[in-house]
């Protein structure tokens, strides 16, 4: 299959819209390409546009554990069945747009992460089924507050301030999930190194075992989990998650008065 790369962009006043990317051009598209949106004859250069987030998810369902040395480095064992937080769609940050380190955390971390993107409706779902509804793959940022995670029971404080769920900068379809180089690195130095064909719980497992709890919905996101190496992001550091094939969200990080 052919990559294609899709993003939502918003240019001056005017509403979000979907586009596929063509080079440096981008081609808005008549409706969410999940739903087969064609191209309206418009041409823009991508540097005229704000990018946003790539999906408009009602949720974003998030893996922990899903890289066996990152459990190790958490000090907790693999889990035998997925391990599932939610990030609500208010943390949703688009590549380019600061993070907002919070006042209340003294240790924010970085997390590189693939996202699945699902193009349909999926509920009780097969693994095959559920390989067929993840519509296109894209980077994220599971932004942590590790000292609050540390002291809580519950990841949703820890997962959830604004600008925590940073993801773009689009999403490429046509892409195997199966073994693909997830890196981070925080002024240019390199955090993260893994592969995806590392995971404990490979992307159709996880999305069939999602869709047995919650149903999931066109553009909802599924964070599969990070490699080792996770540390901390300070004020004025920049973040980079590359992943192969898809490219590089980038985000800086921002002191909140
Ligand atoms: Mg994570």
């Amino acid at each position: 299959m052919a990559l294609r790369r899709f993003l939502r962009f918003q240019r001056g006043v005017a509403a979000p819209r979907f586009a596929e990317l063509f080079g440096d051009e981008l081609q808005p598209l008549d409706r969410a390409p999940w739903e087969g949106g064609v191209p309206d004859g418009g041409r823009i250069a991508l540097s005229e546009v704000t990018l946003l987030v790539p999906a408009e998810a009602s949720k974003v369902v998030c893996i922990g554990q899903n890289y066996r040395k990152h459990a190790a480095e958490m000090g907790k064992p693999v889990p035998a069945e997925p391990l599932l937080f939610i990030k609500p769609s208010t943390a949703l940050n688009p590549h380019g747009a600061p993070i907002r380190y919070p006042p209340d955390s003294e240790e924010v971390h970085h997390e590189a992460e693939l996202g699945l993107v699902i193009g349909r409706r999926l509920s009780r779902a097969s693994e095959a089924e559920a390989a067929d509804a993840i519509f296109a793959l894209t980077c994220i940022n599971d932004v942590t507050a590790r000292d609050i995670q540390r002291r809580e029971i519950q990841h949703t404080r820890a997962k959830s301030y604004d600008t925590f769920a940073c993801v773009g900068p689009w999403m490429v379809s046509g892409l195997s999930s199966a073994d693909l180089r997830v890196q981070c690195r925080v002024d240019g130095q390199l955090r993260q190194d893994g592969r995806t064909s590392d995971m404990v719980f490979p992307p159709a497992r996880l999305v069939s075992f999602i869709s047995k709890i919650m149903t999931l919905l066109p553009g909802d996101l599924v964070s599969t989990g990070t490699p080792s190496g996770v540390g901390p992001i300070r004020p004025g550091e920049v973040v980079e998650v590359e992943i192969e094939g898809i490219g590089t969200l980038r985000n800086t990080v921002e002191k909140v008065a």
